[in-house]
């Protein structure tokens, strides 16, 4: 029997929130294990609805979903993200310089194949999410990533970015508010890589899909309101603010200095057209739900079902002997470390091997994005506080017994 060997272009591209772990839970269950989940940030799997609304528009238009549509999206979805992209102060966009896609991810895909030769380099997050760095591996570049330290409270420093770039390096990646850790970036920090990027002639991709999911006041200041000197890709969707992750829509659009970028968009534009078009019934549901009213800060303001969870993940931690963390800021994730010295052993991969196994809870270990370190792994705050407290219940049983040999 001859053995069909998959392409050489996957041997670097690693994604596995959705791995080793992820199997070995699914057989678990089909031994009649529950298995309490919490490596995917799913809404609707924690029992979060789409508005109503959303889905009335997409039921509605369902009948004129049976064409293929034209392969940057449906005109009234396009214009919805220019108008919000003006609303919050951005310049320049029109319904030309968006694109929609079967999410975030496929766009992530796509804007960096359009762009990567051979070993070009992009900057990336270190924790990422990690289909970042797996797209560019996977689109023949390299991922070069810069820290993003978790005693700057998971803050990237702009001087780290500038010190990596070198004559292959093409584009920048920002998460903000950030997976995994939940960190949302300063204006400040956010205007030094703006200049960063325009001073070496890099393309920006402010992947900003977690944009409305904020705690404690904290400011989301959109990448594009500061980027002008070069080319801005801001990138969203409906997955996660709107809790439609299965509808597979997103949207890239396009700002700063986009005429010198036209080869570029033209490139993506061929993309798109070998892909036909993306999901048509989810765009009908984007100008409702950019353009209606946003359910999402009843459940980020205090009391409200995210911000909740999120607390019991700060109880959680505070009632620990062991973990320690930086109260994330926004999107739906906190990334928990052990702290330095208590032990001394610790190995992310192992702990969330163990505590699957032996704990039924299944957690992201944080090198699975790319993390330097062995010491940190991450939760969701999707799952109701109840759910929460068990789970960090469960977390200390096992670090005491490995803290008692
Ligand atoms: N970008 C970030 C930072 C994410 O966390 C995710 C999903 O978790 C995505 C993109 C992909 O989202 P989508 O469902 O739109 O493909």
């Amino acid at each position: 029997m001859r053995t069909i060997r998959p392409s050489s272009g996957l041997a670097n591209v690693r994604y596995e929130i959705r791995g080793d772990l992820a199997r070995r839970a699914n057989e678990m269950e089909r031994m009649g294990h529950d298995i309490i989940a919490l490596n995917i940030g799913n809404p609707g799997v924690f029992g979060f609805r789409t508005p109503e609304t959303m889905r009335l528009a997409m039921i509605e238009n369902l009948r004129s979903s049976e064409a293929y549509c034209h392969q940057k999206g449906i005109f009234p979805a396009r214009e919805a993200v220019v108008m919000q992209q003006q609303s919050r102060g951005v310049r320049g966009v029109t319904a030309e310089e968006v694109y929609m896609g079967n999410g975030v991810s496929e766009l992530i895909d796509l804007v960096l194949r359009a762009l990567l030769s051979t070993d070009d380099e992009v900057l990336v997050p270190s924790p990422d999410y990690p289909l970042w760095t797996a797209a560019v591996n996977l689109n023949r570049g390299r991922a070069v990533h810069y820290p993003c330290r978790p005693e700057n409270g998971f803050e990237p420093d702009p001087k780290d970015i500038e010190a990596l770039i070198t004559s292959r390096t093409r584009a920048i990646v920002v998460i903000n508010p950030n997976n995994p850790t939940g960190a949302v970036y300063s204006r400040a920090t956010l205007e030094a890589i703006a200049r960063i990027a325009e001073k070496h002639h890099l393309v920006v991709f402010s992947d900003e899909i977690y944009d409305q999911i904020l705690y404690d006041n904290a400011e989301f200041v959109p990448m594009a309101t500061l980027v002008h000197g070069t080319l801005c890709a801001t990138l969203s969707g409906l997955s996660k603010v709107y809790r439609a992750c299965g509808y597979r829509v997103g949207w890239v659009s396009f700002s700063g200095e986009v005429e010198p970028a036209r080869e570029y968009l033209a490139a993506l534009d061929k993309l798109s057209s070998l892909r036909l078009c993306s999901n048509v019934p989810g765009q009908w549901a984007v100008q409702t739900a950019l353009g209606g009213y946003q359910s999402i800060y009843e459940l980020t303001r205090p009391g409200g079902r995210l911000f909740q969870s999120r607390k019991a993940i700060l109880d959680g931690v505070a009632a620990s002997k062991y973990l320690q963390v930086c109260a994330p800021r926004g999107a739906i994730y906190a990334f928990i470390g052990i702290k330095e010295g208590v032990l001394p052993e610790f190995s992310d991969q192992q702990f969330a091997m163990d505590l699957l196994q032996h704990k039924h809870v299944l957690l992201a270990p944080g090198t699975s994005f790319n993390a330097p370190y062995k010491t940190h792994f991450r939760i969701t705050n999707l799952p109701t506080s109840e759910v929460i407290a068990d789970v960090f219940g469960r977390v200390e049983e096992l670090l005491d017994s490995y803290a008692s040999g």
